[in-house]
């Protein structure tokens, strides 16, 4: 059995659970080692550490590494994990700022096109004041319609009002894929396509696009997610490992009630976790450097 997961959300993105619940879960779940990817920020990751030492100290064996997710590419669809990435990066941290801001502007653009459809969000439903360092993703938007009754699902939501191509749907687009991937290895983390086969591409335009990402840095392939089907895996294994690319896995565990998705559950078959897991940390280890000299100065 898999006992890690390195991709999942909290309440700084668009998860339901705090780190301290989290790290409860994956405790009960016998996942050892996690990593907190929230989307365009990394202001979850001293809570996430704090609650990993909380488990520590209780004699329970959990691990984090630290990372994010960074949305990508055409319509934002590209998803980069950062895996080692740390706040003191100040073109990072920038980069993520001007992410979190054009979320806040896309997030005003869909409440007026849903204002358009007839559907008006009572004020009372929009989420509280979040800081800017927290992004509002359209995760948010789809609770609040199935708390409206417009939807039962957050999949329904997404395919009634703001999935590509729906009415109130409004693309992220402030960077390029290439050019996440490089800020990530500038930052000193180890570049990850996420779910590649959410990407929506065939497999012959998926490899040219890992092509054309190794180029600029990319260093692996999230082969074990859940949107990967039993015989998707081979061709993503083999794609990432004919590359020299790194194979990680992850549930994308937001918390919602319902989901199939869970912390730990991965499509099985991942029989090297432990060396790919010894492989990342490495890659890890090896950036270090780099990214002190790609600090603040
Ligand atoms: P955004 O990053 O604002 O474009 O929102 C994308 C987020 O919405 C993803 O990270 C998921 O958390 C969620 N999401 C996207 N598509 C779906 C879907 N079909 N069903 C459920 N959640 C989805
Ligand atoms: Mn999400
Ligand atoms: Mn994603
Ligand atoms: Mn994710």
């Amino acid at each position: 059995m898999t006992e890690i997961d390195l991709h999942i959300h909290s309440i700084y993105s668009d998860g339901l659970l705090s780190p301290a619940e989290l790290c409860a879960l994956a405790v009960r779940r016998h996942v050892s080692v996690v990593a907190l990817c929230d989307h365009d920020t990394l202001a979850g990751a001293q809570a996430m550490a704090e609650a990993v030492a909380t488990q520590s100290a209780h004699g329970k064996t959990l691990e984090v590494l630290p990372a994010l997710e960074l949305s990508s590419g055409p319509e934002g669809r590209i998803h980069i994990l950062g895996y080692g990435a740390t706040p003191e990066n100040r073109i990072l941290s920038e980069t993520l700022a001007r992410g979190r801001a054009e979320r806040r502007e896309r997030f005003a653009e869909i409440l007026l096109r849903l204002k358009r459809m007839g559907v008006e969000i009572p004020t009372d439903q929009l989420p509280d004041d979040r800081s800017d360092s927290l992004p509002i993703s359209r995760a948010h938007i789809a609770r609040i319609l199935i708390h409206m009754g417009l939807a039962h699902t957050m999949e329904q939501a997404f395919d009634k009002y703001l999935g590509e191509g729906k009415p109130a749907y409004v693309p992220l687009c402030h960077l390029s894929a290439e050019d996440a991937v490089r800020l990530l290895v500038s930052a000193g983390a180890v570049p990850v396509l996420a779910h590649p086969m959410r990407i929506g591409l065939t497999t012959f335009t998926l490899e040219a696009l890992v092509i054309s990402l190794r180029s600029a840095g990319l260093a692996g392939v999230e082969v074990f997610h859940p949107s990967a089907s039993r015989s998707d895996i081979p061709f993503l294994l083999r794609m990432a490992r004919n590359s020299g690319l790194l194979v990680t896995g992850g549930s994308d565990f937001h918390g919602d009630h319902g989901s199939r998705a869970q912390i730990g559950r991965l499509p099985s078959g991942w029989a090297t976790w432990q060396e790919d897991l010894l492989t990342l940390k490495a890659a890890i280890n090896n950036r270090t450097p780099l990214k002190r000299a790609a600090g603040n100065a």
